[in-house]
């Protein structure tokens, strides 16, 4: 049997390989980034006094299908609570860990960016930054904007690709000493330049020597500002971050941005996933279905099922 390739270790593409995996299916993920999980992610930053963690991604999960529920508990997620808020799960001891628990055992490379995709000889030939590696099937879990870059403008998933609208999100990862003020454990306002602001240090197993906070910009400061350099984009967002919490931006212990140019779904696609005809080409990822990490998992889940019972069948 001729091995799947995945691209990308996301919610989609790993819980599409686990499927495919437990049902005895030579399987393997290939992701550019360092880290398994995707926009689930989690910034580490080595200070003085000690590792700081940021989920600069998705800051929390909030599970409707009980399935999910049981899956992010058994992947070690932890309750969030705010005040009344009691539905949110995080990964401990970041978003990230939820993905790599997800992934233990799975055949993934990192840092293996792909380049580009061939059909010839009744095979995929798919170009990586490590060499050129030969697949019976591909699955493409990136953003839908990615998807069309990979496979250009002239392929048949064009015209659905295109219905897919991704939209901006700038973030700053700012921490202060651990005598600073700390008002809320987050907040959302979206009318406010800064949209969300998480106080990171109040999740399960943070607690640290200094209070960290993750700040997500508005989409419409995040388009405005998105072509700016990451120190530039930090520089913009601590002082807005400092007047909400009240503190000295002087006082920040460290300020970095990350820029998530397709961070969340605006216009999803409205099907699970797209698919050739002959099966060997499929695109998933939260975009089919909606913004957030649950819909990234439907889709994944959809797509190993299609496979699984195409291959039944046949
Ligand atoms: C700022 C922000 C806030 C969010 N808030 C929430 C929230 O509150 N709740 C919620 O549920 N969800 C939230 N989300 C959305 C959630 O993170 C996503 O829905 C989910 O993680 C998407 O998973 P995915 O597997 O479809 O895609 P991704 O996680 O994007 O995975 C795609 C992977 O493909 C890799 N890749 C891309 N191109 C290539 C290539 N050419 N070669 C190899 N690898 C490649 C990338 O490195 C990435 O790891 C948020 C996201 C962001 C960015």
């Amino acid at each position: 049997m001729d091995e799947t390739i995945i691209i990308g270790s996301g919610m989609t593409g790993i819980t599409c390989a686990r499927s495919l995996a437990n049902a005895g299916q030579p399987v393997r993920v290939l992701d550019k980034g360092r880290r398994v999980g995707g926009r689930m992610a989690t910034r580490h930053v080595t200070m003085a006094s000690g590792d700081l963690a940021f989920d600069h991604g998705a800051p929390y999960l909030r599970p409707s299908d009980p399935e999910f529920a049981q899956i992010l508990a058994r992947a070690g997620a932890r309750p969030w609570p705010d005040g009344p808020d009691q539905g949110r799960q995080v990964g401990v001891p970041g978003m990230s860990g939820v993905a790599l628990a997800l992934a233990d055992g799975l055949d993934v490379m990192q840092q293996t960016e792909v380049t580009g995709l061939r059909w010839h000889d009744h095979a995929w030939h798919v170009d990586t930054s490590a060499g050129v590696t030969r697949a019976g099937r591909v699955i493409l879990t990136i953003p839908a904007p990615q998807v069309t870059a990979l496979l250009g403008a002239t392929h048949p998933f064009h015209a659905d690709l295109a219905r897919v609208v991704m939209v901006p999100c700038l973030t700053l990862m700012a921490a202060f000493p651990a005598d600073s003020p700390r008002p809320f454990t987050s907040r959302s306002d979206p009318s406010h330049p800064l949209a969300w602001i998480a106080q990171d240090t109040t999740k399960p197993g943070r607690a640290g020597a200094a209070v960290t906070w993750v700040a997500q910009a508005s989409v419409a400061f995040s388009g405005e500002q998105l072509d700016a350099g990451p120190d530039d984009i930090a520089a913009h967002m601590l002082p807005l971050l400092a007047d909400v919490l009240r503190v000295d931006p002087a006082r920040a212990l460290c300020a970095r941005a990350h820029r998530w140019r397709h961070a969340q779904v605006g216009t999803p696609l409205g099907q699970p996933f797209l698919r050739a005809r002959d099966r060997t080409l499929y695109a998933g990822g939260d975009w089919c279905l909606g913004p957030r990490a649950e819909d990234a998992w439907q889709s994944g889940r959809a797509i190993a099922r299609d496979i699984l019972d195409g291959d039944h069948v046949d």
